[in-house]
């Protein structure tokens, strides 16, 4: 694979997000007086206040556009969220819900391989190339029968990196989850 994007986040950050990706999200603390470290209360001081001027933005019924200053408020915490992962920023459980937000870190539901830009698309965690999708038409399959299936079909959207990954096919398969009654 080629060289990481190190615009996109630099070396420590991405050592950073591998330990998470392996051990998971840390547990994340509320951000009250008796668990804020003294080393993280003025980054926070820094950060709390952005995070009210973006929702006033979006509260006013902004959306974020290439340069207006609700884009440039989101590029803006991204960058502090980056900055201070490093000395710990990360164990709140706020800022974790910020960061993968604004795409400081990438999002655990994406797999750690993608991360939110403020126009809500994803970009490559690894090359920052946008994510592209395909429509892939599913038919379903019968467990332990691989040719077999009942005819159903299901669309999904399957996103892939056009540098880092190859496109995934249009069509696929999927086994229809059997369903349980609980009573
Ligand atoms: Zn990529």
């Amino acid at each position: 694979m080629s060289e990481p994007n190190y615009s996109v986040a630099n070396a420590d950050l991405r050592r950073l997000v591998e330990k998470m990706k392996s051990d998971g999200m840390p547990r994340g603390l509320a951000i009250t007086h008796e668990f804020v470290r003294d080393e993280h209360a003025r980054p926070l001081a820094e950060i709390l206040p952005l995070t009210q001027r973006i929702k006033g933005l979006y509260d006013h019924g902004d959306r974020p556009a290439a340069g207006n200053a609700l884009c440039l408020a989101m590029i803006g915490l991204r960058n502090l969220l980056q900055q201070y992962a490093l000395i710990g920023i990360l164990e709140y459980k706020k800022m974790q819900e910020l960061a993968v937000l604004v795409g400081a870190i990438p999002d655990p539901a994406e797999k750690w391989k993608y991360y939110r830009l403020p126009d809500k698309s994803f970009a490559c965690w690894h090359c920052g190339a946008e994510v592209l999708c395909v429509d892939q038409t599913q038919s379903d399959r019968i467990p332990g029968m691989p040719l077999a299936g009942f005819g159903r079909v299901r669309h999904k959207v399957v996103p892939f990196c056009p540098n880092c990954e190859t496109r995934p096919s249009e069509r696929g398969t999927f086994v229809e989850e059997p369903e349980f009654d609980v009573c």
